[in-house]
């Protein structure tokens, strides 16, 4: 064999995990070793000697081949989204994994639930599940995998139902078929579960973060609006489809534009029922489910509502037809107020109040982003009133769980206001990891007497400042370029291109885009649309009529408007056609870092979710795809860490039992272990910064416990 290339017998490895061999000429530098047949589908990739990328990956397809799609990287559980059933959820497997044993059990979520629900009630220390991963990889299922958990071992007083009924109510009203997930969660939510002294359920509490609002009024062809619209236009009652006026999906314009009505596999109107049984658990009376219905036929109505043109300038009014007549009535206005807000729009010059004339597409604007508001207040309001349910019941216990469940990094051709705000909110949740992974080994080392300052370690600290530094970070920019009269997205974008071009993370790009080097990769943001969507302003005279009308659910506009008020009569402020208050991004900023305190607080358990492929199929296992959410989703980085360090731990004892009889007859004297350790040692010629030796724990480097084993089966 010469020293370029190297002859590799080739194990294609099929998602059954069944080798084929194949004889292959292959460049030496894209060689790595391998790793002993022992350690085939492990379930730990910290057992692994050679934790190079192709090992890892060979690794996670055995094991999905056989159905294991959790394995453990060190104290990472990964999850690999199998698209079908397994039967790994059955009250047996609750019983298995919330008993006392001595046995290694298969990594699982309920291993890990198991874990948080007894360090929670014995050492009294609240426990943080997070979990992250790529549209489509399974978060929302792990999520409530791990809820049922829960409700199995700390049930019985019946809150545990309410609390999994939250479920289905928030996916309604939040979830959505994107082109990647047919039930893609858009927005962020934690999960706080109370439980009382005798380890009961007892209460709960949800915090959201920044729900997709756009996807109500516009949605990509081949994808849908919220769940919810579909479900209700499919399963409404005849009685109440008349009470709130209700056509068939096909003919709302904020429905039909995407072309794709329907979900294969689901019945839309089999899960209103499933809604509606759920809201009645977080006790939303039919009489108030029916004013939310009314509220989403008066969005759906609204976006029929049209326009004309009535003069040279393109200003316009509202054509008076069913539309208008039953969005009016259905938000319980009066027909010539909605007209007169959705055309015109007053603005402060000086002391006096101009009304200025919309144009056509400022006045579609105007209709969408009432359409927008309507909902978007609809959710705080359904998450507050479950909350609300709740808080009777939590009996003040401060003892919880908490699981978040998480966007995960966001990298497509076209990134926007969105991408940037998801991927900063990972960048912070990977500094968390990072940090207390790193933490963990550490304090492992420290116990054991290692020297543990050898262990390197990257952080992203460079990318959260270009976040969030003050006055010249992305956030703080993108501010005060909003309170610019004459700020545009393009005047944005030369902006930071001045003042951040040259910083680490950063790089300017043509036209009015740039570049962050993200922890997961590198992703080109458009500035189109940031100042609209960071503003996220709603016209004052909206806000006064849906304060105003006697529409279903005031109180949600009433708070909002009497905020915005205030802030108004602060002299400070100008521009009072538009409310003034926190930007989006700042907003944001504020929800991660109370978030990241909140965390903070708590012992967390990571769990990663992985997507096999991109098609939502079972039995198939693209290695590319998984391989870039290893890289993307820190994976490799853990395995990183783990090799710089020392991931293989064995006691003296069982070290010197597995290799003791490689040494020489004369070195088998040695009775003590750790003396047995030091002779095993000399005898192979393993170098000394190869390993450290604990107190009571011998620590290798990656590989070496290899050739050791070689040396074993070859004896
Ligand atoms: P998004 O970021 O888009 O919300 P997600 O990570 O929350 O994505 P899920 O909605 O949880 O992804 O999962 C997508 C689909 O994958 C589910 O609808 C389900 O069909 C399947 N799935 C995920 N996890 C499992 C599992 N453990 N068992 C069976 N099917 C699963
Ligand atoms: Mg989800």
């Amino acid at each position: 064999m010469n020293h370029e290339e190297a002859f590799v017998s080739i194990r294609n490895i099929q998602s059954s995990c069944k080798s084929r061999i194949q004889l292959v000429r292959i460049p030496l530098a894209k060689v790595f070793p391998a790793n002993p047949e022992i350690l085939e589908g492990a379930a730990d990739l910290v057992q692994l000697s050679y934790l190079n990328e192709p090992a890892v990956l060979h690794n996670l397809a055995c094991r999905y081949g056989k159905e294991e799609i959790y394995t453990k990287a060190g104290s990472v559980l990964i999850a690999v989204n199998p698209f079908k059933r397994v039967s790994l959820y059955t009250h047996d497997f609750v019983e298995t994994y919330s008993k006392p044993t001595n046995e290694d059990l298969a990594p699982h979520v309920y291993s890990t639930m198991a874990y948080a629900y007894k360090a929670m009630m014995q050492d009294g220390v609240n426990q943080s599940i997070i979990i992250s991963g790529e549209s489509g990889a399974g978060k929302t299922e792990t999520a409530k995998i791990a809820m049922q958990y829960l409700a199995a071992v700390g049930g019985g007083g019946g809150i545990e139902k309410e609390i999994l009924e939250t479920n289905p109510i928030l996916e309604a009203f939040g979830n959505a078929k994107t082109l990647r997930n047919d039930n893609s969660s858009r927005f962020g939510k934690l999960i706080d579960i109370y439980f009382d002294g005798s380890g009961k359920i007892c209460g709960a509490k949800i915090e959201t973060y920044l729900l997709e609002k756009s996807r109500v009024v516009q949605q990509v062809k081949g994808e849908r609006s919220y769940h919810i619209f579909y479900q209700l236009c499919a399963g409404a009652s005849d009685n109440l489809r008349e009470q709130i006026h209700l056509l068939p999906a096909k003919d709302y314009l904020y429905l039909n534009q995407s072309s794709c009505l329907f979900i294969d596999n689901v019945d839309d109107s089999f899960d209103f029922v499933a809604v509606q049984r759920a809201m009645k658990a977080v006790q939303i009376s039919e009489e108030y489910q029916n004013k939310v219905f009314a509220m989403l036929a008066a969005i759906l109505w609204l976006g029929n509502v049209t326009f004309s043109v009535i003069d040279d300038e393109n200003h316009v009014e509202v054509d008076d037809n069913e539309a208008l007549s039953c969005t009016a009535d259905l938000l319980k206005c009066s027909k010539t107020r909605l007209m007169e807000a959705l055309t015109t729009r007053k603005i402060r010059a000086g002391h006096e109040d101009i009304v200025q004339k919309l144009n056509y597409s400022q006045a579609v604007d105007s209709r969408d982003a009432l359409a927008k508001a309507i909902y978007a207040g609809l959710f705080d309001w359904l998450v507050e009133w479950i909350n609300k349910s709740f808080e009777s019941a939590r009996n003040f216990t401060d003892r919880f769980i908490t699981i978040l469940d998480i966007y995960g990094f966001e990298s497509f051709v076209k990134n926007g206001f969105e991408q940037l705000c998801i991927n900063y909110a990972n960048e912070r949740l990977q500094q968390y990891s990072n940090l207390h992974l790193f933490k963990l080994e550490q304090e492992e080392y420290t116990s054991e007497g290692i020297d543990w300052t050898r262990v390197e370690f990257k952080d992203n600290q460079d990318c959260l400042e270009l976040f969030e530094k003050k006055p010249l970070g992305l956030i703080s920019l993108l501010d005060e370029e909003c309170t610019f009269p004459k700020g545009t997205d393009y005047t944005f974008a030369e902006k930071i291109k001045k003042h951040l071009d040259g910083t680490s993370c950063f790089q300017a790009e043509r036209g009015a885009s740039f570049r962050v080097k993200h922890y997961a990769g590198e992703v080109t943001y458009e500035t189109m649309g940031f100042l609209e969507k960071n503003k996220d302003t709603l016209n004052f005279d909206f806000l006064r009529l849906l304060a105003s009308c006697e529409s279903p659910l005031p109180q949600i506009f009433a708070t909002k408007l009497e905020e915005d008020l205030q802030q108004r009569t602060d002299p400070s402020r100008k521009n009072s056609s538009e409310s003034n208050k926190l930007s989006i991004s700042t907003k944001f900023k504020g929800q991660l870092c109370r978030l990241m305190q909140r965390l903070g607080d708590t012992e967390p358990h990571f769990v990663r979710c992985i997507k096999p492929n991109t098609l939502q199929r079972p039995d198939l296992f693209e290695e590319d795809l998984v391989l870039q959410q290893l890289r993307s989703c820190g994976v490799l980085e853990i395995v990183r860490i783990s090799r710089a360090g020392y991931p293989t731990r064995l006691s003296h004892k069982n070290f010197a039992n597995r290799y003791g009889f490689l040494l020489p007859t004369t070195s088998l004297l040695q009775n003590d272990s750790l003396n047995k350790c030091v002779a095993i040692l000399h005898q192979f010629n393993i170098p000394p910064e190869m390993y450290q030796m604990g107190f009571t724990k011998i620590f290798l480097r990656a590989g070496q416990i290899g050739s050791l084993e070689d040396s074993r089966l070859r004896t």
